[in-house]
């Protein structure tokens, strides 16, 4: 007898992705056969860590399209990599007097708690405005840019809705007015073509089917790299932004999820974005204006479908859903709160945030897994809605 029910059809790759098993086998060599510390300049186990984190490097670069030379600094994940972008800059900025940082209020957990560590050091954080669809309110930022202001940190794509920035405007805003623009690209990076330019980006090798455990500041500007302060004192590893022995492993799986990426990405976009466009057509045809796409239309993330349901429970209808993995905020802020503050940002009415489902396709998200959750979602939504015309019905 198998007492072991099957997983739930995975569909919350924004929190994270299954390791490639292309990533995995490159790894493996990197734990036990070739373990040098890549600072062991003295010998050859050192020296084949060394070239093998370099090697990672350029092919970071080359997906996110930067200088080849000395473009990525390793961190251990993304959360580390905005700490690093903010906190580093602000010695530079007080010494320019530049005391305003600005960014907005859907940014994930990890900006919006670097800020409030730069806020205890006497910074003001000015939110730029949201429109409804996530997208930020370019005239807001423009009026926002006076001589104070001296960092944008603004996400590439939100890790909620999907919703793409105009990185283009934003860098010719930042550029006019002699700020520095930092955008945490963890969600577009290797997902879509990283078509604007930044100063620099966070990402994350877990995000695109590499390990836990790494991250990055990838420097399209590599002046600036060597004018921010790292956040802590040791070794010289990562140019000493980032001291202690890099996660040689990791980073080598880094970089062929990137290699990986480069070529797959567009193929990987168009399937995820088929099978997305089908879960919405399929949910909306049975439901109609009971429920409402989240976001923007245009500018998303291809994997990305991000939901809510008027007049119902938000927690009933997630409790139901056993046999779909989803999210309805970001995970790391589960336990928190039971509603997606991104989505009150948005304009959304608390229950309606509250009643939403996130859900994110990975590449090996196959038709049959997308139909069987479509009938899951819609199943639950119908018995919740009917339970709450019942209600209505007797009262
Ligand atoms: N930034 C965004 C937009 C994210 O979605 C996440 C993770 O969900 C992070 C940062 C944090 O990434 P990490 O898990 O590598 O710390």
């Amino acid at each position: 007898m198998n007492l072991v029910s099957p997983k739930p059809i995975f569909l919350d790759a924004h929190s994270t992705t299954k390791t490639d098993p292309r990533v995995l086998d490159a790894m493996i060599p990197w734990f036990i056969e070739k373990f040098g510390n890549p600072s062991s300049n003295l010998n050859s186990y050192g020296w084949e860590s060394a070239a093998a984190i370099e090697l990672s490097k350029r092919k970071i670069a080359t997906l996110a399209d930067a200088p080849i030379q000395d473009a990525v600094v390793f961190t251990s994940c993304a959360t580390e990599s905005n700490h690093l972008a903010i906190l580093g800059l602000l010695k530079l900025l007080k010494s320019k007097n530049k005391t305003k940082i600005l960014t907005t209020k859907i940014e994930h957990s990890s900006v919006l708690g670097a800020v409030s560590l730069a806020a205890e050091q006497g910074f003001e954080i000015v939110y730029v405005k949201t429109e409804s669809t996530g997208r930020i309110d370019l005239n807001d930022l423009k009026n926002q840019c006076d001589e104070k202001a001296g960092l944008v940190s603004i996400a590439w794509a939100n890790h909620e809705v999907g919703t793409i920035q105009p990185v283009a405007e934003i860098a010719e805003i930042c550029r006019n007015n002699d700020i520095i623009f930092h955008s945490d690209a963890v969600q577009a990076f290797g997902k879509i073509p990283l078509d604007a330019k930044s100063d620099f980006i966070s990402v994350s090798a877990h995000k695109i089917y590499g390990p836990k455990g790494c991250g990055a500041l990838v420097f399209f500007n590599s002046a600036l790299r060597e004018k921010i302060a790292p956040l802590q004192k040791g070794g010289q590893q990562e140019y000493a932004l980032r001291p202690g022995t890099e996660n040689v492993p990791a980073i080598v799986g880094f970089g062929v999820a990137c290699e990986i990426a480069k070529t797959e990405m567009i193929q990987n976009a168009n399937h995820m974005r088929t099978l997305r466009d089908f879960m919405w057509q399929s949910l909306s045809a049975r439901f109609g204006s009971r429920i409402q796409r989240n976001g923007s239309i245009q500018f998303d993330l291809p994997h990305n479908l991000n939901i809510s349901a008027s007049g119902v429970d938000g927690a009933a209808w997630l409790s139901q859903l056993k046999n779909v993995a989803i999210s309805n905020a970001s995970s790391c802020l589960s336990g928190v709160q039971d509603y997606s503050q991104v989505l009150m940002e948005l304009g959304l009415t608390k229950e309606m945030a509250r009643a939403s489902i996130r859900i994110g396709l990975s590449h090996d998200t196959a038709m049959t897994d997308v139909s069987l959750a479509v009938k899951e979602i819609g199943d639950a939504l119908d018995r919740l809605i009917q339970f709450e015309n019942m209600l209505g019905s007797n009262l």
